[in-house]
């Protein structure tokens, strides 16, 4: 099924001008770019996307306590009190500098564009991943300087977080629906 998904590229990707090593890598999968723009965030847009959802924030907290058990530190803060503060350090890093929001469409993009990206922490995100091959940050260096992890992107994780954060980026008039060349090889009936 036809599926959109949310990128953005963050600012560490623009200030590191790896916008176009990223975009290529989902146009040379084939997917779709459907919307594109350069902008700053908006202190409520950015509230918008990193939501104040208590299920999300407690597992952004459970990330961060779980880094630091596998490394035998046991941490007693709440995840939920972890992940509002967090929260707090994404929207503030969201606004640092111009980001780039994309709006990616094709079969099954949610999940192969996720895979795409690699896991949340660079410094253990797989070599051919986005985070893996361009960042090397971790827990640690984040927390160290009171800084989230800067992984260069964000990528939806479901249909139902790609529709809501979709909306959040992009009017309906901002999404272009065009046809590529290789839909006709793709799509093609054999008879
Ligand atoms: N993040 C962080 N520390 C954490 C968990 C998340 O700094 O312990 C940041 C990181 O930049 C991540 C973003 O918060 O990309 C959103 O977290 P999420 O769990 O949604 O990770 P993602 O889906 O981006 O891999
Ligand atoms: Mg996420």
């Amino acid at each position: 099924m036809i599926e959109r998904t949310l990128v953005l590229l963050k600012p560490d990707a623009v200030q590191r001008a790896l916008v176009g090593e990223v975009l290529s890598r989902f146009e040379r999968t084939g997917f779709k770019i459907i919307g594109l723009k350069m902008c700053y965030a908006a202190k409520e847009t950015a509230g918008q996307h990193y939501a104040d959802d208590e299920q999300w924030l407690r597992s952004v907290g459970e990330k961060t306590k779980k880094s630091y058990e596998a490394k035998g530190v046991q941490v007693s803060e709440d995840p939920l009190e972890i992940g509002k503060r967090i929260r707090s350090q994404l929207m503030d890093f969201l606004m640092l500098s111009p980001i780039v929001a994309v709006c990616v469409e094709g079969h099954g993009v949610i999940s192969k564009v996720r895979t795409m990206v690699g896991a949340t922490a660079p410094s253990s995100a797989m070599p051919g991943t986005i985070r893996g091959d361009f960042a090397f940050d971790s827990y640690g260096l984040a927390d160290k300087s009171g800084r989230p992890i800067q992984n260069l992107i964000h990528a939806s994780d479901s249909r139902e977080s790609a529709e809501r954060e979709i909306k959040i980026w992009f009017k309906d008039e901002e999404l272009h629906p065009y046809q590529r060349v290789d839909e006709a090889l793709l799509y093609r009936k054999v008879e």
